[in-house]
């Protein structure tokens, strides 16, 4: 299709007309009648927040990634915090994550008082190297933080290793990978815990929400504790029994979800699968549309993973491009593509900049990758005219800065 576009076509970014009339975002939900009933039914029901659902959601998901236990969060940070305090993460303690993800995976370290520790990343997938990783290990170094970027899962086998080496935890941060599978066995089931997030803009939607799966007994007991003040056991199970006597036992927080979005999160779950299809037939047209543009450079599948695909990432290749990421950004836009960024490093953010006196250079190949990365759209609802007009954009917008 390349090769009837043009080379010098005029952009939208200079006055064309764009290539699509409404902007198309680069991640949205889908919520459909079946949803909305079950959000009904539980407003109608006794329980608005820690009831039935709560306990039926966590085991559906639990039995899903094929994991013993899931502890429900109010979000995928509260789920990070209460895994770095399960792992007690304390301070003067250190915990190793990347740098290429939200800022939530490394201030969850901080939340514990401990010191985030940043690993490059590898320059195919952009996950944390175990290499960059096994050198960054002190005698203070309590976990890992692998993030599985854009849904592909990290070298869990790798990192689990060197964990064992050294007797650390490894808490994976699968906000973008609900689904993935690595080494034939679903994200969740594998890494000590796994943190996920329901966010609007992720796979499985209750709004707000997240979860932490782990085949660990007394991590699980300490995840429910930390989501509820550090109580013990909860209202349900307390006036089931017809008990008023509780005791707080370790300092927690009110993490908890909702009945009303795990409902919804129940219904959303046995969609999961559809959901997981569609985004891997998106991303493959990318894939293949995109193969033929040697100006951008495309994500990496190893053999032993299937991708969650979160979002679909290009790399520019700056040497091959008349502008550089934010002129093609800002042309992207304008064909309206909502395309986006993921992520400013952690380290050049201001906070912690000034806290940890980073000045850029620390982490070359996240650094580098930053200044060539853009989003594209890819989420369920996308149709095949959308995902066209996506390849239509990126092959116009490319083409015009070919060198
Ligand atoms: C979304 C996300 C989080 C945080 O999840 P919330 O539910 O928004 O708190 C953490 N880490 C990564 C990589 C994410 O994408």
């Amino acid at each position: 299709m390349g090769t009837t576009i043009a080379t010098k076509e005029m952009l939208a970014l200079h006055g064309g007309t764009p290539v699509r009339d409404s902007l198309l975002p680069y991640g949205r939900h889908s919520i459909d009648e079946d949803d909305i009933r079950a959000v009904v039914e539980t407003l109608r029901s006794d329980w608005l927040t820690t009831g039935p659902k709560v306990k039926e959601f966590e085991e559906a998901f639990a039995a899903w990634v094929g994991a013993r236990y899931a502890v429900s969060f109010s979000s995928g940070t509260g789920a990070l915090h209460g895994a770095a305090f399960a792992a007690r993460i304390e301070a003067g303690d250190e915990a190793i994550t990347s740098p290429l993800t939200f800022a939530a995976t490394a201030n969850c370290i901080l939340y514990q008082g401990g010191t985030p520790i940043f690993s490059d990343v590898r320059p195919d997938t952009l996950n944390m190297d175990p290499e960059f990783t096994a050198k960054s290990i002190s005698p203070r170094t309590k976990a890992l933080l692998p993030v599985d970027y854009a849904g592909h899962p990290a070298d869990l086998r790798e990192f689990l290793k060197i964990a064992d080496h050294h007797g650390l935890t490894v808490i994976e941060d699968a906000c973008h990978s609900v689904g993935a599978e690595y080494r034939e066995r679903r994200v969740g089931s594998i890494s000590h815990m796994t943190a996920f997030s329901f966010h609007a803009v992720k796979h499985l939607v209750t709004g707000e929400g997240g979860m932490v799966t782990t085949n660990n007994v007394s991590f699980a007991d300490r995840l429910r504790k930390f989501r509820s003040h550090g109580i013990d056991s909860d209202a349900r199970a307390r006036q089931a029994q017809g008990k008023w006597y509780y005791e707080m036992v370790e300092l927690g927080y009110n993490y908890r979800l909702s009945d009303i979005a795990c409902a919804l999160g129940l219904r959303q779950l046995s969609k999961l699968e559809s959901n997981l299809l569609r985004r891997r037939e998106i991303a493959f047209k990318y894939m293949q549309a995109f193969r033929d543009l040697p100006e951008l450079i495309l994500s990496v599948v190893s053999d032993h993973v299937v991708p969650a695909w979160h979002f679909y990432a290009v790399r520019l290749d700056l040497n091959r491009l008349s502008a550089g990421r934010d002129e093609i950004f800002r042309a992207l836009r304008a064909e309206n593509i909502g395309v986006n960024v993921h992520y400013v490093p952690i380290h050049l953010h201001p906070y912690y900049k000034q806290r940890f006196g980073y000045g850029g250079g620390e982490f070359p190949v996240a650094e580098a990758a930053y200044e060539a990365l853009i989003t594209l759209p890819l989420f369920q609802g996308m149709s095949d005219q959308d995902v066209n007009d996506v390849i239509r954009a990126v092959v116009l917008v490319v083409s015009y800065y070919r060198r």
